[in-house]
């Protein structure tokens, strides 16, 4: 299945690049912080940023990748991360949803990056 995962890839082409994921864990999006919302280029970053739902950390840099997990899979582990992470559990659908949809408008190995609600390819 198609989906987004956290990578290390092209990160440091932005300047403004951070990591702190584990590459390959599956990532969801966040609501940016108001700090951010009023400021991207002064605020923590989160509008660019991808959260890892093992790690709990966040990445600016995800890769639709091929992972031989099917949706239900990847809802129970999102469930799990959520209530890991003091987030609702009913969330894991939608935010899955949202990984699904994302990872769909692009080829598989594509790095993409975010501002806000929008996605851009970076590199296959
Ligand atoms: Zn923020």
């Amino acid at each position: 299945m198609k989906m987004l995962v956290a990578t290390t890839l092209t990160q440091g082409t932005r300047g403004s690049d951070y990591c702190f994921c584990v590459a390959g864990e599956p990532v969801w999006i966040q609501e940016p912080c108001d700090k951010d919302r009023r400021d991207p280029e002064r605020g923590c970053g989160c509008s660019r940023g991808f959260a890892g739902a093992a790690s709990h950390r966040a990445t600016t840099t995800a890769q639709v990748a091929d992972v031989p997990l099917t949706r239900d899979e990847l809802v129970l582990a999102m469930r799990m991360s959520l209530i890991d992470g003091g987030w609702p559990a009913n969330w894991a659908e939608d935010i899955v949803e949202e990984n699904l949809v994302i990872a769909s408008f692009f080829p598989t190995g594509t790095v993409i990056e975010r501002s806000f609600d929008d996605f851009y390819p970076r590199a296959a």
